[in-house]
């Protein structure tokens, strides 16, 4: 089977696959029945396209779904390439795409990086979920039971992971990563604390992460011992007097014997001082 050069689509159990892409943004593919879920329509329409054409290897059936794990223009800006899709996501997840601020904010970055793809963004036409929900919703695909799952304010305010309990599988966005620092510059650091500690909860002896490898269990644990390592130390580094500067590069310090191997490392000490800023504030 050969997909998009630079993905590898690993199944995870029957009919439930990963479509990871090495450095860019994972997708995740069940086929059910009748029809397909996907996961992340991926970062501009032509992203979206290659990931529909690989669901094309892989089944004949139409997609029927697509579930937004959050609002990051690389996980769902490929949303208009899926006009005869319901488009699910959290309420928040709606809200931040239709944020005129928030969406001109993303542009900028993504437009400015000078990317193969930021020429392209500048057109997309950014299309949110069009059925949304507060808590919990609860699919019966392919004689499958998928659990979506909001658990609070991490990443974003609107992230959700999918759980599929008789496989103990997990697809948890960009929320824990398997040894990958999240993008953190508009998250909920203090938020995400708890966040991961319910998160740690949910049985799951593999998972995919929106980046990275297939992780096991240990790898959510790891995630959420980052995040809490974090926060305790700039709480710490407060509560100590000491300022936004010093906190921020004593604890990434801190961090580097432990975590200083993990993708994207050095966006640590920006994101301390970034949550250094929201819990002053
Ligand atoms: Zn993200």
């Amino acid at each position: 089977m050969t997909t998009t050069p630079g993905t590898e689509i690993v199944e995870l159990t029957d009919g439930v696959f990963a479509r990871l892409h090495e450095g860019l943004t994972n997708a995740g593919i069940l086929i059910g029945d009748d029809s397909v879920l996907v996961i992340d329509s991926l970062r501009v329409p032509s992203f979206g396209r290659d990931l529909i054409k690989d669901v094309k290897h892989l089944t004949d059936k139409p997609i029927q779904y697509v579930v937004d794990t959050h609002s990051h223009w690389d996980h769902s800006w490929g949303n208009e390439e899926f006009p005869d899709s319901t488009i699910i996501g959290h309420t928040n997840c709606r809200t931040e795409m239709l944020d005129l601020e928030a969406r001109e904010w993303w542009m900028n970055r993504v437009v400015s990086a000078n990317d193969p793809w930021s020429e392209e963004a500048k057109g997309v036409r950014i299309t949110p979920p069009d059925l949304t929900f507060d808590t919990s919703m609860s699919l019966y695909f392919g004689g499958r039971q998928v659990e979506l799952i909001y658990l609070g304010r991490a990443h974003t305010s609107g992230d959700i992971f999918i759980h599929l309990p008789d496989d103990s599988i997990l697809f948890t966005g960009d929320v824990a990563q398997d040894g990958g620092v999240p993008f953190m510059m508009d998250g909920y650091p203090k938020d995400w604390v708890e966040t991961d500690s319910r998160l740690a909860e949910l049985p799951a002896e593999r998972f995919m992460a929106g980046h990275g490898p297939v992780g096991e269990h240990a790898a959510i644990l790891e995630a959420r011992d980052f995040i809490h390592t974090m926060m305790g130390g700039v709480e710490a580094a407060i509560a100590d007097g000491q300022d936004e500067a010093t906190a921020a590069k004593a604890v990434t310090e801190a961090m580097s014997e432990r975590f200083g191997g993990w993708r994207g490392f050095d966006r640590v000490e920006d994101s301390v001082a970034y949550a250094y800023r929201q819990i002053s504030s």
